[in-house]
C-alpha cells in the first residue's frame, strides 16, 4: 500500500522534510507538496543581499527549483493552496489558484509548513505603489522595479533585523536612508544600550534613525507613488518605503482544523515535531512555537536555522513511523541565538535579554567590554562591544551579545553553546578558544566579558 504523505509549503522547512521522506520511503510513499508561489527552497535570507546588488543572479538564491523537486521523485504543485484541513477525515483541501478548481486530498501523513505572515499594522497607505514588504522572491523583484526608476530617498519602517539589512541595501544602492521604529533604539533583540551603539554606527554610516516615531500614514505624491512617512513628530520624504514590521506565524488553516495553537500564536507541537494531540499530524519553521532552553518557554522565533532542523527532523520521524525502524528524532529547543549586519558592523545576541532575565524573576549581574578584533599591534582590526547577563549566585551565563567590527559577530557562537550547556561565566572563561594575533587578542573579547562578570556574580 502507498503510504500518502500531503505537505503544505515548499520552503525551507516543508521542502527539506518532503525530500527527506521521499529519500527515506521511495515508492512507498507518494509525497504531494502543495505551494501557493511559483518558486520552491528559496533563501529569503540572501533577499537584502539580492536587493543591494552584492548578489546579482536571483536564480542564486533558489536551492531547489521545482523541476529538481519532481525529478526527486515529489508531486509538486506550485500555485496550489491549501484552504482547509479536517483532521478527522483526514483530508486537505486545495485550491488551484490560476483556475480556482478546487480538490481533496487524503493523507496517512500530513505536514503543516507555512511559514510566517508579515505584520501589516493599519497604517493608511502600507499598499501605495513603492511600498514593499520583503518575504518573498516576488517581494524583491517588485522592490528591484521600484528601485530601477531611480528614487532618491528611501525610508524604511521597522528596525529589526530585516529593516536593518534592507537599510543596508538602501544605503549601499546609494539611496538616502532613514530607518523610523517605535522604539527608542534599533535591534529590539539587543538591550537598549547595545541597540544604542547600533544607532550610532548607523548614523557614522549616513543612515538616519528616528526612534520612538509610531508611523500614522504613508502618502502619495502626484504620481500615485509613495512620496513620505509620516509620523506624528515629522515627515520623512521617501521614493521607496520597505517594511520590516516582524512577523507572526501563519497558523491560521491550524486553527480552523481546531489543532492547538499557543499563547504566542504558533501551531503547538511535542519535540519530535508531531502536532500535539494529533497523530499523523506533523508542523515546523515559522507557523510553530518553539521551547525556548533559558526562559523554560514557548515562544516564536521565525528563523531558518530552525526551520531546515524541523524539516530533517518531521522527514527522519514520519520514515520512521511508517517503516518502524530508527530512533524518532527531537528538536532540543532553541536558546535564542541570531546573528545580522549593516554595511561593517556585526551584530549577534543569544539567551535572554537583561530586561528579559529580570521580568523572569532573575537577579542578574551584567558585564560590558570594548575590545579589538585583532591583537592589538596587528592590523586592520576593529572594535568589538560584548555584553554578557549572568546570573548572581550561581554564576550562570543567561545571555549575550555582541556589536562590533568585522569578525565580531561570530563569536556569539561559543556564547551561544555556553548557555545550551548551562555554563557559568568563570567556567566560559576557562574555554580553550582559538587564538592567534590576526583572529583575536590574546584574551578573546567574549572571555574578557565573562571574567567580569564572574567578578560580580
Ligand atoms: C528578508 C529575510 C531575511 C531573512 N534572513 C534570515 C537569516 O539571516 N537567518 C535566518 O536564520 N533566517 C532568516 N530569515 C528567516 C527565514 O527565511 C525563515 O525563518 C524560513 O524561511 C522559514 O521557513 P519555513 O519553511 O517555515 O517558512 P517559509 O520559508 O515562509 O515557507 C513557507 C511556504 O509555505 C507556503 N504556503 C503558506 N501557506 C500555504 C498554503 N495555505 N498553501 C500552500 N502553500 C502555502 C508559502 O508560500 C511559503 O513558500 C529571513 C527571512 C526574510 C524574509
Amino acid at each position: 500500500m502507498t503510504i500518502r504523505i500531503v505537505v503544505i509549503g515548499a520552503d525551507a522547512a516543508g521542502a527539506s522534510a518532503a525530500s527527506t521522506i521521499k529519500r527515506g520511503l521511495k515508492d512507498q510513499a507518494h509525497v504531494l507538496l502543495l505551494e501557493r508561489q511559483q518558486w520552491t527552497s528559496y533563501a529569503a535570507c540572501g533577499i537584502p543581499y539580492w536587493v543591494s546588488g552584492d548578489i546579482p543572479d536571483m536564480n542564486s538564491l533558489v536551492a531547489r527549483s521545482p523541476e529538481k523537486h519532481r525529478a526527486n521523485g515529489l508531486d509538486l504543485r506550485t500555485g496550489v493552496e491549501a484552504i482547509a484541513i479536517d483532521p478527522a477525515s483526514r483530508t486537505v483541501t486545495a485550491r488551484t489558484l490560476a483556475t480556482g478548481e478546487v480538490h481533496q486530498h487524503g493523507y496517512d501523513h500530513l505536514v503543516i509548513a507555512t511559514g510566517a505572515v508579515p505584520l501589516r499594522p493599519p497604517i493608511p497607505g502600507l499598499d501605495l505603489p513603492g511600498v514593499h514588504g520583503v518575504q518573498t522572491l516576488d517581494d524583491g523583484l517588485a522592490a528591484l522595479e521600484s528601485l530601477s526608476t531611480g528614487p532618491a530617498r528611501a525610508v524604511v519602517i521597522g528596525a529589526g533585523y530585516i529593516g536593518i539589512e534592507m537599510a543596508e541595501a538602501m544605503c549601499t544602492r546609494g539611496l538616502q536612508t532613514t530607518v523610523v521604529d517605535l522604539a527608542d533604539e534599533p535591534m529590539g533583540t539587543l538591550d537598549p544600550d547595545m541597540g544604542a551603539l547600533v544607532r550610532a554606527a548607523m548614523e557614522e554610516m549616513g543612515i538616519a534613525y528616528r526612534g520612538g516615531a509610531g508611523v500614522d500614514s504613508v502618502q502619495a505624491g502626484g504620481d500615485g507613488r509613495v512620496a513620505a512617512v509620516v509620523t506624528a513628530e515629522a515627515t520623512y520624504p521617501g521614493d521607496i518605503v520597505v517594511l520590516g514590521l516582524g512577523v507572526r506565524p501563519r497558523a491560521d488553516l491550524a486553527r480552523e482544523a481546531g489543532l492547538p495553537i499557543g499563547a504566542r500564536g504558533g501551531i503547538r507541537t511535542d519535540a519530535q515535531q508531531r502536532v500535539e494531540g494529533h497523530e499523523g499530524i506533523w508542523a515546523g519553521g515559522d507557523c510553530v512555537e518553539v521551547l525556548d532552553r533559558v526562559s523554560g518557554q514557548h515562544t516564536h522565533i521565525a528563523l531558518g536555522t530552525h526551520a531546515n532542523k524541523h524539516g530533517r527532523i518531521i522527514g527522519a520521524n514520519i520514515v520512521a513511523s511508517v517503516t518502524g525502524k530508527g530512533p524518532q528524532l527531537a528538536f532540543p529547543g532553541v536558546v535564542g541565538t541570531a546573528i545580522s549586519r549593516i554595511c561593517d558592523l556585526e551584530i549577534s545576541r543569544t539567551g535572554l535579554r537583561e530586561a528579559q532575565a529580570r521580568e523572569l524573576g532573575l537577579d542578574v549581574v551584567t558585564a560590558k567590554v570594548e575590545a579589538g578584533t585583532r591583537a592589538h599591534y596587528f592590523p586592520g582590526g576593529g572594535t568589538v562591544h560584548v555584553k554578557v547577563i549572568a546570573e548572581r549566585g550561581t554564576g550562570r551565563l543567561l545571555g549575550a551579545q555582541i556589536v562590533g567590527a568585522a569578525g565580531a559577530g561570530k563569536r556569539i557562537d561559543a556564547a551561544a553553546t555556553a548557555i545550551w550547556n548551562g555554563m557559568t561565566v568563570e567556567e566560559v572563561t576557562g574555554l580553550d578558544l582559538a587564538y592567534a594575533p590576526p583572529f583575536s587578542p590574546v584574551w578573546d573579547p567574549l572571555q574578557v566579558a565573562t571574567r567580569r562578570a564572574a567578578s560580580l556574580v
